[in-house]
């Protein structure tokens, strides 16, 4: 392994500190992610609460800090 992947590794968790907010793992150096609703998160796992369609680059809505699409945004209750 190349010692600057190591130390770009340990900037990037120094720099974001949490993991993601849908998972709860840690975003590791080279998985893609996205900031939204004051989170960072996969993005993969940034998914409506109810249907799971992924919202990267789509219109989305939020209740309590769960991302919903714009189908369900009405339709739920948290
Ligand atoms: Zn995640
Ligand atoms: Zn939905």
């Amino acid at each position: 392994m190349h010692p600057s992947f190591l130390l770009s590794k340990t900037d990037f968790y120094s720099l974001f500190g949490t993991g993601c907010h849908g998972c709860e793992f840690p975003i590791e150096a080279g998985d893609k992610f996205l900031e939204a609703l004051g989170y960072t998160w996969h993005d993969t796992c940034f998914v409506c609460a109810v249907c799971c369609s992924s919202l990267e680059g789509q219109t989305f809505f939020s209740k309590k800090d769960k991302p919903l699409c714009k189908k369900h945004t009405h339709t739920v209750k948290i």
